[in-house]
């Protein structure tokens, strides 16, 4: 006999994330990948050169719980280098398994049932089932076209005494919009409203364009001294499979987030640890991948200039967003699986990153392609 019957889903609403759906797609009809966001060039040989020689040298077994120390040494040099904190390498730093990790164990120890979550959205689609499964409700704010900017006034009506946690992301996925100065100062003011923590997804803290600065959390005390600041060396180093990143919090925070991260993964890769210690001692500032995907992003713009999709502003990560409104009324996600069958480009739609809110008629592309991959998708949007 089956046994489904007894089996209640406590994540009944969330469905295959959009990312593997149309990854999927693009390889059934053999179409150009600009969906979901990874790179299809290689990572620097430095780096697995510098992973080979720590399995040589036999650093082949468990990493300590909170991550090798030579990483989280050279991530606390790091931090107080570019944003002026300095995280203790011994009790303010955890490696996880990926941002993806850093956030769940995150958002785990911190939610309680009851509790209210502020997310922006869009909003990257792992936030809500992380605050769901600890019994927590997503309180939205919504980002709106074109500039997706943050509406403070909306954000003060939004905090409520249950409210927990304020889950902030930027650069922003999938907008590409960059919180500034000014945001950052409106964030100080709403906290002395409400004891919530923040959470200040950063995975493309290094990919900021046109000069503007990343504005970590770090870099604000009043702030920081009540936040969990997670990054991700899967964007940087053009190694998303890797899936390493970490949190940064003060100590009674990180060791909250420590909890729960012993039980979930424990330890994670211990060679690439090492590795990527390496690289951030050698390079802290990360500053050629700024170039390098400002430079995508100005030729993907360029290429695509002459056809009916009209790009909104990309401040940072590696998503440019477009509106197709010149082309059809089809919905969203209906367009982007056109694109895909008729005219054999994969983009990601923006709904699946709204509760309920229509994105009205945008797509996301990711340009972390190399320039022949975007040329080959751009002569097929000038066609669409
Ligand atoms: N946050 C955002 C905003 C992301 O775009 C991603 C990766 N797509 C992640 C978190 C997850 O990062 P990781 O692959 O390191 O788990």
């Amino acid at each position: 006999m089956s046994y489904t019957h007894a089996i209640q889903s406590k994540l009944a609403s969330s469905g295959v994330t959009i990312f593997s759906v149309m990854s999927q797609l693009a390889q059934e009809v053999g179409a150009i990948n600009l969906g979901q966001g990874f790179p299809d060039f290689n990572c620097a040989p430095e780096l697995t050169d510098a992973v080979a020689r720590a399995m040589r040298e036999g650093h082949n077994q468990y990493a300590p719980m909170l991550g090798a120390y030579p990483l989280r040494e050279a991530l606390a040099r790091k931090i107080e280098l570019l944003y002026g904190r300095r995280y203790d390498p011994v009790t303010e730093i955890c490696v996880t398994s990926g941002a993806t990790e850093g956030l769940f164990s995150t958002l785990t120890a911190l939610v309680r049932p009851g509790d209210e979550v502020l997310l922006f959205q869009p909003a990257y689609d792992s936030y809500a089932p992380a605050v769901q499964l600890s019994g927590g409700t997503p309180v939205y704010v919504t980002l709106r076209r074109p500039d997706y900017r943050v509406d403070w006034d909306e954000v003060r009506r939004a905090i409520t005494p249950r409210t927990r946690v304020i889950l902030l992301n930027s650069p922003h996925n999938p907008t590409g919009m960059v919180l500034d100065a000014g945001d950052m100062r409106e964030l100080a003011g709403v906290l002395g409203q409400t004891d919530a923590v923040v959470v200040s997804d950063e995975v493309y803290e290094h990919i900021v364009f046109d000069g503007a600065r990343h504005e970590s959390v770090a870099r604000y005390p009043e702030i920081a001294e009540r936040a969990v600041v997670i990054s991700s060396f899967g964007k940087t180093y053009h190694t998303t499979g890797w899936k390493i990143g970490y949190c940064a919090a003060p100590p009674a925070l990180a060791a909250e987030v420590a909890r729960v991260h012993q039980w979930v993964t424990y330890a994670v890769n211990t060679p690439i640890q090492r590795a990527y210690a390496d690289m951030v001692s050698r390079d802290p500032g990360c500053e050629q991948v700024t170039s390098f995907y400002q430079a995508k992003r100005d030729l993907f713009l360029d290429l695509i200039k002459d056809s009916r999709f009209r790009p909104l502003a990309s401040r940072g990560t590696f998503f440019q967003v477009v509106d197709y409104s010149a082309i059809t009324d089809e919905r969203d996600a209906e367009f982007a699986i056109r694109l895909t069958r008729e005219h054999g480009v994969a983009a990601i739609p923006i709904s699946p990153f709204l509760a309920g809110v229509d994105p009205g008629p945008v797509l996301r592309f990711c340009f972390a392609k190399r320039d022949e991959t975007l040329a080959a998708a751009a002569e097929r949007l000038r066609r669409v």
